[in-house]
């Protein structure tokens, strides 16, 4: 085993699924935290599709989906009745394996990425905190503090700040965090209800000219989080308790707390970092971005950019990549972020902007507007696929190329169920592949075996073409399950020559 060339400053879920996917990948690297331990709130809920999709490639999605519930449907009401129902089950069946939104409180699945973790001999080294680094060029040399310890300097290769929204590796690095932060104050609550929920699996939205509220079933039938925005008049108290405003809430969506288990208020910001890496230090999740918390985005953001840079560092520490690819990593999910903000924000104002407020979300909006978007199923399964973050491409990206079929380079694979299983069980090697939806030719064969590259090819099948396939053309995918290179014709010279451009080597089927 090599010396640990990475450090991952902070054991959030992001610098966790960072850790996990660089271990199953069999890369050496410490993972510190100030904290004593994992985090005790509930905080981020939802996991989305596109997380369980590269879970599953990891090995991780079964015990997540066993500790959560899924989510199935979201109701729309404005407070006395039920205007529009989203039904993600419905609406993400054929997409993806995973159509739904998980519920799984951020604890709990920060104690199973560390449990996890540990099974495959890693430990979180807690209490221990980054005090200052410096980039010198060959490597980055830091200084690492433990609770009643000396000093200890190290040297590292590369430095994965996951420190989250206050992080001190983006200020060290003096990147500005431009963007904003809304003026409404919002609240956040865990309570358990007397009675225990008929349904679990639905989540509810309630809009009204007074008010926005998300809220669900978490942990068990009788514990309810919800999420909204603090009446107005109570905007600029820091010591807000649920009590001063448990009428306003149980009036408006008829939930009875008997015990609060948690209460909290906070500011939410839109914001992401100029830059996402600097020479060899990266910046992942809440260190880069910052979210509304209304589309449960955030943390899967995260998780998403950890996903993206663990196969490029593999790559590059092995000896199987060009140093090259690393700077994709900037180049892919800061236009993500961006894209992502711009959209939550739109939709977070058509919420709460005054002016719809009152006068046409209550008497238009919500009534006519809202049930006739969901009623034409192309916008509803855009829908799943904007909020589940399958729709997620890197076309822009130097990594990106060729189209055929509907698939072009940078693309999420598109995923389709065969006779023996599903299209993305060879991706759990977490290893560049080809598929071909067809026949290969022998020529490709010969060549993917030469080079240990996997080979998968799947019998056509008339729906290939509906997923968006063009039959016999040849698809490279990377370890993340992304289109690489998309030809319409099997032809060795093009796959040759995007293999030499990043120095890509397989790690070989053993
Ligand atoms: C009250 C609340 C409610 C939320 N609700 C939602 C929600 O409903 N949906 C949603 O998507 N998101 C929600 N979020 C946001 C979500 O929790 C974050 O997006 C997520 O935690 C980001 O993960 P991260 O790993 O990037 O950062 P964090 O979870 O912040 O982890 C960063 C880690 O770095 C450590 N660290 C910091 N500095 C150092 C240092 N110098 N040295 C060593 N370690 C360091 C910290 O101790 C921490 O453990 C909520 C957040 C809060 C606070």
């Amino acid at each position: 085993m090599m010396n640990p060339q990475i450090l991952i400053v902070g054991a959030g879920p992001t610098g966790l699924a960072l850790a996990y996917s660089l271990a199953r990948q069999g890369v050496p690297f410490r993972i510190i935290d100030k904290s004593a331990g994992t985090g005790t709130a509930s905080r981020a809920l939802a996991v989305h599709a596109r997380i369980l999709e590269q879970y599953e490639q990891l090995g991780l999605a079964e015990r997540n989906i066993k500790r959560g519930h899924p989510i199935l449907s979201l109701d729309i009401s404005d407070g006395k009745e039920v205007r529009a129902t989203v039904k993600f089950h419905d609406l993400g069946k054929g997409l993806s394996p995973f159509p739904f939104i998980l519920s799984l409180p951020q604890d709990e699945h920060e104690e199973i990425l560390v449990d996890e973790l540990r099974k495959i001999g890693v430990e979180v080294e807690w209490n221990t905190t980054l005090v200052s680094f410096e980039d010198k060029g060959k490597s980055v040399n830091v200084v690492l503090q433990q609770q009643g310890q000396p000093v200890e300097r190290a040297e590292f290769a590369y430095v994965c700040g996951c420190d989250g929204a206050g992080s001190m590796v983006r200020k060290g690095l003096g990147l500005e965090f431009p963007g904003g932060t809304y003026k409404q104050l919002f609240f956040v609550a865990d309570i358990e209800t007397e009675k225990p929920a008929d349904a679990m699996e639905k989540m509810d939205m309630y809009m009204d000219d007074d008010g926005f509220m998300l809220f669900m079933s978490v942990r068990n039938a009788k514990t309810k989080r919800i999420l909204g925005i603090v009446p107005e008049d109570l905007n600029e108290r820091t010591d807000l308790q649920y009590s001063e405003i448990s009428d306003y809430i149980e009036n408006k969506i008829r939930v009875t707390a008997a015990k609060v288990n948690w209460f909290s208020t906070y500011r939410v910001h839109n914001r992401v970092t100029e830059q996402f890496a600097k020479g060899r230090i990266f910046i992942l999740g809440d260190a880069a971005h910052l979210h509304s918390p209304a589309g449960g985005q955030g943390m899967n953001t995260g998780i998403g950019d950890a996903i993206n840079l663990a196969w490029k560092l593999a790559a590059v520490i092995q000896g199987k990549g060009s140093s090259r690819i690393l700077n994709t990593y900037e180049k892919e999910r800061i236009v993500f972020a961006r894209r992502l903000i711009a959209t939550t924000d739109t939709a977070f104002k058509t919420i709460i902007n005054q002016k719809l407020r009152g006068t046409l979300l209550r008497q238009y909006f919500v009534p006519y507007v809202l049930p006739s978007i969901f009623k034409f199923s192309f916008s509803q399964k855009n829908a799943f696929k904007i909020l589940s973050q399958i729709h997620i491409n890197y076309r822009s990206s130097p990594l990106s190329k060729g189209k055929a079929g509907k698939v072009y380079g940078g693309m999420r694979l598109p995923w389709i169920e065969t006779a023996s299983g599903d299209n993305f069980e060879p991706l759990r090697s977490v290893d560049w592949q080809i598929h071909i939806y067809g026949k290969a030719k022998p020529e490709l064969i010969d060549f993917a075996r030469s080079q240990s590259l996997e080979l998968h090819e799947f019998a056509w099948e008339a729906k290939m073409k509906d997923a968006g396939f063009k039959q016999d053309a040849l698809y490279l995918i990377r370890p993340d399950g992304h289109v690489g290179l998309a030809s319409e014709k099997q032809w060795l010279r093009v796959l040759k020559a995007y293999l030499e451009a990043y120095g890509i080597v397989a790690f070989g089927v053993e």
